[in-house]
């Protein structure tokens, strides 16, 4: 064998070992609730309808079946616009898509709020999760594990409260000096932070009647995702969002699905080649390698 033939074969086995060992199998999981009328809904905001229109046989012999939805913006899982607390902000519409397919951490204060039910995320909270585990991605989510997605199914438990009265509400949630951070992410370490999430009613805990964590990261134009579910399978990091708002015109907030792609390491390894076209490429590496070599050679 010549010297460029042991090259090329030397640099083929590396480049199947590098991609061997980078293998990644993921699995899917949804983060959010599904629509009905039972949902979580804001206590000032009117019922959720579904009515039925039409379900049955028709004359001319196939089914049909249709509903009419009625509902505010903010029911159940949803996304809140940055438009719904900053005037000229984004609307749900006006999101780029590159905000929406985004990777994900996960910041958990479910200790906190064992002790104190009205516990929030703060600054130091934030700061200590950058010292553990690194800078944030850019592009990224941070959502908010409370732990309070268990009493979700309770509305009195959920809102801590059986009234309509929004000052009485008892949940955690975000602090403004965590929002600060985030809103102010991009101008100190160059990524930026696209949304927040959290597993309660509001990004701002319960007793706020002036949101001010709203406020901060709405004018920075990050979008919050409320009513999440449990997050007990998410990682820390390493994993991706994909968030699907309804794509209402100049919407203030819409329902949303929240789709995670976690690592898998149980997965099976034989469940085909990867779909984006970086990872193609690099897939078919080894076989592009081997013809340019054989193409190539003296
Ligand atoms: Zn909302």
């Amino acid at each position: 064998m010549d010297t460029y033939a042991r090259f090329s074969l030397v640099f083929t086995t590396v480049i199947v070992i590098l991609q061997a060992s980078r293998a990644v199998v993921t699995r899917t999981l949804d983060i959010g609730y599904t629509l009905s009328e039972d949902s979580a809904n804001w206590p000032t905001n009117r019922p959720i309808e579904i009515i039925s229109l039409v379900k049955g046989l028709t004359p001319k012999g196939f089914w049909y079946e249709a509903n009419v939805i009625c509902m505010n913006e903010h029911s159940s899982t949803h996304l809140d616009a940055p438009s719904h607390f900053s005037e000229g902000a984004w609307s749900v519409d006006r999101i780029p898509l590159n905000h929406l397919i985004v990777p994900g951490v996960v910041m958990d204060i479910q200790e906190k709020v064992a002790k104190d039910s009205l516990a929030e995320l703060t600054a130091e909270d934030v700061m200590a999760w950058l010292d553990k585990h690194g800078p944030l991605p850019d592009r990224a989510i941070v959502l908010v594990r409370t732990g309070w997605a268990s009493r979700y199914g309770n509305k009195t438990a959920y809102f801590g409260t059986d009234t309509k009265i929004t000052s009485k509400l008892a949940f955690p949630g975000i602090n403004v000096g965590a929002a600060r951070i985030f809103s102010g992410y991009e101008e100190k370490y160059g990524r930026r932070v696209v949304g927040v999430g959290l597993d309660t009613p509001s990004q701002d805990h319960g007793p706020s009647t002036h949101y001010p964590t709203h406020i901060e990261l709405a004018a920075a134009n990050i979008y919050g995702l409320e009513n999440l579910a449990d997050m007990s399978e998410l990682p820390t990091k390493g994993f991706q969002l994909m968030v699907m708002p309804m794509n209402v015109k100049g919407g203030s907030g819409a329902p949303v699905r929240v789709i995670a792609t976690i690592p898998d390491p149980d997965g099976d390894l034989s469940s085909g080649p990867p779909t984006h076209p970086l990872g193609q490429l690099l897939y078919l590496t080894p076989c592009l390698t081997l013809l340019v070599t054989l193409l190539l050679r003296p």
